[in-house]
């Protein structure tokens, strides 16, 4: 996908704060943070969103998971943190690129979703 942001990111040719690289993933800081500590991880393959994923997927997906502990660490989340994907309409995803957003800060977070 040429004219995706995240790919576009993935592939440095817009800047970003990066977290962590290799040759399937890409890790870096949320623009607009929603805890002290954000940041998301991609698959550098296009996939729209977790709704379009499918077994092919599978090892880049089960390498996000489980890199995540160690890339949260880097980032001195020591003590655990939240994991977020936004999902198509109802999980309001803005970003079309599938992403993991890693959330976490020196208090714990507040409640999973606000109830309504
Ligand atoms: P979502 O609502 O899950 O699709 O989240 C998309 C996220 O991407 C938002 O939290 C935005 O702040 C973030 N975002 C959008 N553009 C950029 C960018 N150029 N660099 C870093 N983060 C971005
Ligand atoms: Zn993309």
């Amino acid at each position: 996908m040429t004219d995706c942001i995240f790919c576009k990111i993935a592939r440095g040719e817009i800047p970003s704060k990066k977290v962590y690289e290799d040759e399937d993933i890409f890790a870096f800081h949320d623009i607009n943070p929603h805890a002290p500590v954000h940041f998301m991880i991609i698959p550098k393959q296009h996939v729209a969103s977790l709704d379009e994923a499918d077994m092919s997927h599978q090892s880049v997906l089960g390498k996000i998971m489980a890199k995540s502990g160690e890339l949260a660490r880097s980032q001195g989340l020591n003590d655990g943190f939240r994991m977020i994907v936004n999902t198509g309409r109802i999980g309001r995803q803005e970003v079309y690129h599938l992403h993991v957003h890693i959330l976490g800060g020196p208090e714990p977070l507040g409640p999973m979703v606000t109830r309504r």
